[in-house]
């Protein structure tokens, strides 16, 4: 018999219980362990316990036909009606909806409360507010001009950066940079800016971890570099830029020319955990 691809059966219900570790009600991934006779647990509460909790026996060992079932239970992400196609596996669905880029990100713009995902969101702004907005490509160095005001910019695996530049009063100016991304994630990207607003002076300014924010709470206000005053005004001033993404490496080009949304960046964000043997 061939193996089957894919199985839809309509109808079929299922108490999603069944696929719940008893003792902390998380859904069950692998590693899945077992006792003598087949109660499941999940990998953290096998770690914790010393006995399977629903019989008394303390030897557990890996349940590899229940890892193949929950990898091949898929649900749909809350957020498909933003444009989500993704199925994901049960046990991923939290995770995944965390971190989905179709989660609602905020308009900063003072007095607007427009909310969509980050596509939406990178359209609205730069049409409604006239925000200006660029691509750039990770490790590559570009221009942005010394102007006043926020900046979207779009990297070429559909992640979206927002960059402003305020000024600050006698200081010259001050950079934000955040990634837009509807919840906070560990940071993927660093940036690195060079420039020089007078003769003699040279800066360069580095931050290893650009945060990532909804902009639920509004404009960045927290700067990584000041931009001093330059006496020619700093008009056709650049500064050069480089981000830089670290799941992409430097002579990589895995996620160039995707200008679509990509969907393998969950998928990436999954494969970082350790499914080996406990
Ligand atoms: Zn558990
Ligand atoms: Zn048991
Ligand atoms: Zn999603
Ligand atoms: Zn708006």
């Amino acid at each position: 018999m061939e193996p089957k691809g894919e199985t839809k059966v309509d109808g079929v219900r299922m108490a999603m219980g069944a696929l719940d570790c008893p003792v902390c009600y998380e859904p069950l991934g692998p590693p899945i362990f077992q006792c003598g006779v087949g109660h499941l647990i999940c990998k953290s509460c096998c770690a914790r316990l010393k006995k399977c909790p629903l019989c008394i026996r303390t030897a557990f060992e890996r349940c590899y036909g229940m890892e193949r079932v929950v990898e091949s239970i898929e649900v749909p992400c809350c957020f498909a009606n933003n444009g989500c196609t993704k199925k994901i596996a049960y046990f991923n669905k939290k995770k995944h909806e965390k971190a989905c880029r179709h989660g609602p990100c905020f308009c900063p713009e003072p007095g607007c409360g427009f909310t969509g995902p980050v596509v939406a969101l990178a359209n609205h702004v730069t049409t409604q507010h006239k925000w200006p907005s660029m691509k750039f490509k990770y490790f590559e160095q570009f221009n942005l001009p010394l102007e006043p005001g926020p900046r979207v910019l779009h990297a070429p695996d559909g992640n979206v950066f927002l960059i402003n530049l305020t000024p600050a009063e006698a200081l010259g100016h001050t950079i934000s940079l955040v990634c837009i991304q509807p919840e906070a994630t560990d940071s993927r990207f660093g940036c690195t800016m060079s420039f020089s607003s007078f003769p003699g002076h040279h800066q360069i300014s580095t931050m290893d971890a650009v945060r990532s924010s909804s902009l639920s709470d509004g404009m960045p206000k927290d700067f990584f570099c000041v931009v001093p005053k330059s006496k020619y005004g700093g008009i056709g001033m650049f500064l050069r830029t480089t981000i830089d993404n670290k799941l992409v490496h430097e002579d990589g080009d895995e996620q160039e020319d995707e200008d679509d949304d990509d969907e393998s960046y969950d998928e990436d964000e999954d494969e970082e955990e350790d499914f080996g043997d406990a």
